[in-house]
């Protein structure tokens, strides 16, 4: 079998909480909590969860735009967290991201022929006519004509927007884009043609998604497997039609009767989550989602389910599969 694209084990990040007169460290948030998991070449994988659940944590880790607490990140074999902080910008050439919302991560003063140029002078593209010519290509790839190089971002849709920025992570060719919410803040029906854009986009070009989203109706038609996060955790991950199908753990089953997915059998009743996701700062004992649980049995409150292969291909983390 070859080696995934992207392979994550046991990553963990923790922000510091200060406090008292004196500013002194007095706890931590435990945003992602030791995870793993790998994205094959070419593949999508959907990271799920509620706000807060570390999905986009993680995903910012990816390229250490955030720095890991724990763990390791390799990117064809090579482990990202091992890498000087020089030797990291050079590899973002092959890990790009794209941003919920475009507008607050394009610069307003800049025209959009300088915003895609700019990763091109930052990765060494001297040629200020080869500069051109790929602007030029990359407003076409993304269903922009040359003219609108001239404008502003505020000029654009909120969707043309999102192509600019798609754009602006296609410029240096790289392998994996880390898409962070790319349609969250877009109306419905331009979120499909964005998701259509990025689709055929990873056909013409061979990319691999890392997919983030808070709802599993916008990464079920775009992922080839999907993760679901609770405060931290991954607590299932398994090809898509499997895990929209035959979702083995109760978190997972709330998350998905609460979304209209057409032509999935599983569409049941819906079930209310009792209470708030708890705090990070202080998770609980036992089973994360055990306070929240319909199905919560007795060893669920102390011991930590581990998360492991469930069936081929299926992994979850929940005391009702062992
Ligand atoms: Fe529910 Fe227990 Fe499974 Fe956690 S381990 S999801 S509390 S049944």
């Amino acid at each position: 079998m070859t080696e995934p694209l992207l392979k994550v084990t046991n990553l963990k990040k923790s922000f510091p909480i200060h406090g008292g007169l004196l500013g002194r460290q007095v706890g931590e948030v435990k945003a992602v909590n030791d995870i793993s998991f790998f994205i094959n070449k070419g593949e999508t994988l959907g990271l799920v969860g509620e706000s807060g659940c570390g999905k986009s944590t993680t995903g910012r880790m990816l390229l250490r735009l955030l720095e890991p607490t724990e763990g390791q990140i390799f990117f064809e074999g090579q482990d990202l967290t091992k890498l000087s902080n020089s030797d990291m910008r050079k590899m973002r050439k092959e890990i790009q991201m794209v941003f919920q919302d475009p507008f607050a991560s394009l610069n307003p003063r800049h025209t959009v022929e300088k915003i895609l140029e700019e990763p091109l002078i930052v990765h060494g593209v001297k040629d200020k006519a080869a500069r051109k010519k790929r602007v030029k290509e990359l407003l076409e790839t993304v269903g922009l004509n040359s003219y609108h190089g001239k404008r502003y971002p505020h000029q654009f849709s909120g969707g043309q927007r999102q192509r600019i920025g798609i754009a602006r992570a296609l410029a240096v060719h790289p392998k994996l884009i880390v898409a962070d919410e790319p349609v969250s803040a877009l109306d419905v029906s331009i979120q499909a043609q964005v998701l259509n854009l990025m689709q055929d986009l990873q056909k013409e070009f061979g990319l691999t998604y890392l997919f983030i989203a808070h709802d599993l109706g916008v990464v079920r038609h775009i992922s080839d497997r999907v993760g679901v996060m609770y405060l931290g955790h991954i607590v299932e991950l398994a090809d898509s039609e499997t895990l929209y199908e035959s979702p083995k753990h109760p978190y997972t089953e709330a998350l998905l009767s609460a979304v209209p997915i057409p032509d999935v059998d599983y569409q049941k009743e819906r079930i209310i989550l009792q209470g708030d996701v708890p705090s990070p700062a202080n998770p609980p004992a036992g089973c994360p989602f055990h306070a929240r649980c319909p199905k919560v049995m007795e060893q669920c409150a102390s011991i930590r389910p581990e998360f492991k292969e469930v069936e081929p291909g299926h992994y979850a983390a929940c005391h009702l599969y062992e």
